[in-house]
This record gives structure tokens, C-alpha cells and sequence, in this order.
């Protein structure tokens, strides 16, 4: 129990078990950003050449930024090297009511926090207001300007600094090369491509080795299992319970395509568009040299043609006949659950191998990244520390789950449409817990002590977002102080001049990228 951690293995190099090496190495393995090789720890990333990567995930948040600074990439080397783009938040559209003589309507959920945040609370300010204005636009800037198209800062505006919050829209595939190559070349981890075909216990249950079909065994004392949905380590040989979500969040499936635009130069959205369908959404990512389009449906609402068939007409709308005529979706199964634990005995979980739920409010990276940074910073000296440290990391995960899942199921059960069973299904399963809080939420607008546990990854003003956008109805506060009635008021009338004088001033989205290929954004 008193061994020292000297060697990592980390199973998986899909995005997360790239993110996962990069930030374990550069708080480990890297000084004042220089490789400082540090001969009590050595990081091996194993990967199958047989298992290919699941290859989707296309959308970000801001803690991307944090992340990527911190391991030591270029934000503009990211952004021409991903086909990246910013992501500012999520457009919902359709999500309260089928759209009626051809009329759809949306809300925005945005990565900017309400003005006056986090230390006054405007939401009840603008319920008086609701009927003139829609929450997000009365209280956040980048909601207007990034339905618009704006991009989030200026070409002056340094690497991962921004005017307004954002995340990016990135190809997958292309990112993962670039995190294996900066691992590789910067952050000092070392790379094996073999497929583990067995995994070998100690006497007392740990993980004492992996078996790779041509280099034999490999020993450990820390193993991360990044095997994406078959969590080999965790799940296959730990036999760590899994906890299956299907009940709450009914989608199961997804068809992925890849959208040409219709000429180089055509507008690139600046969030990511999630709309409605019978039985499940369809996303719309913009990247600069195409869109990622998918549908994520239920399978026992909805056959796999008919979900094709709503797809396809998804590509027609938005791209015309001739480029619906030839897609060839990727048909992805999605399994929505999350172990009950993640870290356990010597192996921790991370990415796909510990849970994955459809991808409503893109979580999935977001979570890698916090598990990521819970090992690294927390990376106990010896054995004995890890089942110290387990507890914590362990509590802190499930926490997470809960949250995503009420928070997803939440965007569901305050629909109103009604074309098909799913949503009334949707509305007939609403946990307990969602339904005390929206009984609360009649009564008083979301606020920071409905959460009560440290670092949770949807803050009070994602719920105000969703709920308002919804139409969601919260009494009106009859007693609201004067002073502090003008206070919201001077902060509503700050917000609306703020999006007058950006307006004038910030570049299209598309703008932007091209003189971020072309210049480069200001160095930190
Ligand atoms: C439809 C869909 C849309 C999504 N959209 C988003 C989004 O917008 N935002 C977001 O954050 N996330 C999204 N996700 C989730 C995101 O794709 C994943 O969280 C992310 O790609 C990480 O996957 P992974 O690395 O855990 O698994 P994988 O990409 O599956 O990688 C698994 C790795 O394990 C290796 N492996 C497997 N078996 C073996 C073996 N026996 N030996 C050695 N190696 C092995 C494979 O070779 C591979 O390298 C989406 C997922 C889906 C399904």
C-alpha cells in the first residue's frame, strides 16, 4: 500500500485519453513550460490500432480554454489545426412548441453569465419584464450578437481571452492528432499502439498489469481507463456497477453526417443549434470548412428510418436536395448511463469508459476535463493516498452525474409538444428531486443555494437560461427594494447599450477565422 505511483498507463486514445495524458503531464511533467522530466513518473498511452475512436464530439466549453492554455497549446495553432470554431452556447429550437404554419421559435442558452453576476442575482428583476423581453436577452450581451454571428472578441484580443464567454466547435478527429502530437512532442508522454487483450489482477485486486497482443504485459500502479463505452478496466474487469439512465433520458442512438456549405465564405453560427424533433434533436455545428449535423433519437420512440428520414429533411431544409441526396450517415449507439464509481482500487475511469448521456449540452469533454484535472492535482505519492483521495473524487463525480441528468431531463419536461408520445413520456417520468425544485422555481427564480455542492458544472443562471427560454412561469417578487430596482434597471439599460456598441465593432464569426488563419490571434 505504501508503493510510490511512478507509472501511469493510460487505456484509450480517443479525445479523453489524450486530454487526460496532456493534463496529467503538464502538472507533472512540465516546469515554467518547459518539459522537466520528472524520473519518479512515467505516462504510457496505450491504444488499439484496431478500435477505432468514436470520432464525434464536436462541442466545447469554456473550461476548454483554461485547458488548453494550460497544457501549453497555441490558441491559434488550435484553431488551424482543428477546423475550430467558437462556440458561445446553445440555440434551442422548437424545444417548447411544434413550430405552427411554418413558424419556429427559439431561446439561447449562452456561456456569459447574467450582468451583475455572480454577486447580485437579476433574475427577479426581469420578471416584471418577461413580456417584453426575453430573459437572455435582457440580461446577457452575447445573446443577440451571437444569434447574429458575431464572434466573441476582436483580432486584438489576445489568445483565450474573450468580449463574450465562449467554447469552440472543433473536429474531433483532427483534435485528438493534435493532442497526441503535443503530448508527444512537448508534454514528455510516451505512446504505444497495441491492443490490450487482457488485464491481469494482483492478490489484492488490483490492477497489476495489462496484456497487449505484441508487447506482452505492462505494469502499473495507476491505471486510466479511457476505453471508451466497453471501460475494459473499470467496468469489464472491476466489474464497477453500471448505472443505467435510458429511464430518465430516453435517447439511445444518433446518425452523424457531415454538411458541405454552399460556397467557402458562408456564415458560420456561433452556437450550437439543437432543434426539437417527435422523438428526439437534431444538432447543427458550424465549422469553418463544413457543418456537423446529427440526429440523437430514441429508439423505442422512433425506427431508425423514420429518425433517417427526419434528418434528411433536416439537410434539405438547411443545404438544399443535392446535398441530402448523398449522405451517408454514421449510425452511433449510445449506452446512457455512468458507473457508480470511477475511481476504484488502482484504475480510474474517464471520457466514454465511465458514462456517457446524449449529448444535449455537449458535458461529455467538460467532464473529461474535471476528471483529468481531479487526478492530476490530487495524484497522492504513494498507493495508500489514492483510496484517500477515491472518496472525494468519487462523491464530487456522482454529484456531477445527478446534475447533468436532471439539468438535461430539465429541457425536456417543460415542453409543451405533444407530436408525439416521447415528449408526453418525457413529462410522465420528471424525478423527484426536478419536480421539488420546479415546484420551487414557482415560487422563487433559481438561485446559487438551490446547489448546494462545491464546483457544480451547470451554475443557478444555466437553469434561469433553460427556464425562462421555456416560458417558465415564477411568481412576481412583490417587494422587490427600490434601490436595488434601479440597480437591475441601470444594468439592463448597460447590457442593451453594450450589444448597440458591439455590434458596430465585433467581426462575424467568419471574419474573424479567416484573420486568425491568416495573422494569428496576440500571443498571452
Ligand atoms: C453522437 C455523439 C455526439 C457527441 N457530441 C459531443 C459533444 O458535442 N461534446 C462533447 O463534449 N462530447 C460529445 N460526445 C462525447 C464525446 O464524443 C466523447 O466523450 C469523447 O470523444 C471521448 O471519447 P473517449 O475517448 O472516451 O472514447 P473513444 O473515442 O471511443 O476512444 C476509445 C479509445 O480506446 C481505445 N481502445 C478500445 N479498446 C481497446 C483495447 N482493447 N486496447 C487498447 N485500446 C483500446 C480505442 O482504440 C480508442 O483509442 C458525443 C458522443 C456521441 C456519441
Amino acid at each position: 500500500m505504501d508503493q510510490a505511483i511512478k507509472q501511469i498507463v493510460i487505456v484509450g486514445g480517443g479525445t479523453a485519453g489524450w486530454l487526460t495524458a496532456a493534463i496529467i503531464a503538464a502538472e507533472h511533467l512540465v516546469d515554467e513550460g518547459r518539459l522537466a522530466p520528472n524520473p519518479l513518473l512515467r505516462i504510457l498511452l496505450v491504444e488499439s490500432p484496431q478500435v477505432s475512436t468514436i470520432g464525434v464530439g464536436e462541442g466545447t466549453w469554456p473550461s476548454m480554454r483554461q485547458t488548453l492554455q494550460k497544457i501549453g497549446i497555441s490558441e491559434t495553432e488550435f484553431f488551424r489545426c482543428c477546423d475550430a470554431s467558437f462556440k458561445q452556447g446553445s440555440q434551442f429550437v422548437d424545444w417548447q412548441q411544434v413550430p405552427s404554419n411554418g413558424r419556429s421559435s427559439f431561446y439561447l442558452h449562452p456561456f456569459t453569465l447574467p450582468v451583475g453576476a455572480p454577486d447580485f442575482n437579476i433574475c427577479p428583476y426581469w420578471l416584471a419584464h418577461r413580456q417584453s423581453v426575453s430573459f437572455a436577452d435582457a440580461v446577457s450581451q452575447q445573446a443577440e450578437l451571437s444569434v447574429a454571428g458575431f464572434a466573441p472578441k476582436f483580432i486584438t484580443t489576445p489568445e483565450y481571452s474573450f468580449v463574450n464567454n465562449y467554447g469552440y466547435h472543433l473536429d474531433a478527429g483532427k483534435f485528438s492528432q493534435l493532442l497526441q502530437r503535443h503530448c508527444l512532442e512537448k508534454l514528455g508522454v510516451q505512446h504505444l499502439a497495441d491492443h490490450v487483450s487482457g488485464i491481469e489482477s494482483a492478490s489484492d485486486g488490483d490492477i497489476a498489469a495489462i496484456v497487449t497482443t505484441n508487447h506482452g504485459r505492462i505494469a502499473a500502479d495507476l491505471f486510466i481507463d479511457c476505453s471508451g463505452q466497453q471501460s475494459l478496466l473499470l467496468g469489464q474487469h472491476l466489474q464497477v456497477p453500471f448505472l443505467p439512465q435510458q429511464q430518465v433520458l430516453f435517447n439511445d442512438r444518433a446518425l452523424a453526417v457531415q454538411v458541405p456549405y454552399a460556397d467557402a465564405e458562408a456564415p458560420i453560427a456561433a452556437n450550437t443549434l439543437a432543434t426539437a424533433q417527435a422523438a428526439g434533436w437534431i444538432w447543427d455545428i458550424g465549422l469553418p470548412t463544413r457543418r456537423g449535423v446529427g440526429h440523437c433519437y430514441s429508439s423505442a420512440h422512433c425506427s431508425d428510418e423514420m429518425a433517417f428520414s427526419r434528418l434528411y429533411q433536416y439537410v434539405v431544409t438547411t443545404a438544399g436536395h443535392t446535398v441530402a441526396d448523398v449522405l451517408s450517415p454514421k449510425q452511433l449507439v449510445i449506452k446512457p448511463g455512468y458507473h457508480e464509481k470511477c475511481l476504484v482500487r488502482n484504475c480510474m475511469a474517464i471520457g466514454m469508459a465511465a458514462g456517457f448521456i446524449e449529448p444535449l449540452e455537449a458535458s461529455a469533454l467538460a467532464l473529461v476535463e474535471w476528471s483529468a484535472k481531479q487526478i492530476a492535482s490530487q495524484l497522492p505519492r504513494t498507493r495508500e493516498g489514492l483510496d484517500l483521495v477515491a472518496a472525494r473524487i468519487n462523491q464530487s463525480y456522482l454529484q456531477h452525474w445527478q446534475q447533468i441528468i436532471s439539468f438535461l431531463k430539465l429541457h425536456y419536461v417543460l415542453s409543451q409538444r405533444d407530436d408525439d408520445v416521447y415528449w408526453r413520456d418525457h413529462r410522465d417520468t420528471v424525478p423527484d428531486p426536478l419536480q421539488a425544485q420546479l415546484r420551487l422555481w414557482q415560487e422563487q427564480v433559481p438561485s446559487a443555494v438551490d446547489f448546494r455542492y462545491q464546483d457544480q458544472l451547470f451554475p443557478a443562471a444555466s437553469y434561469q437560461y433553460v427556464l425562462y427560454g421555456m416560458q417558465f412561469t415564477t411568481a412576481d417578487y412583490p417587494q422587490l427594494k427600490p434601490s436595488l430596482k434601479r440597480k437591475a434597471q441601470e444594468l439592463f439599460q448597460q447590457n442593451a447599450q453594450r450589444v448597440s456598441t458591439l455590434r458596430g465593432g465585433l467581426p462575424t464569426v467568419r471574419d474573424l477565422l479567416n484573420k486568425i488563419a491568416q495573422y494569428g490571434l496576440p500571443p498571452i
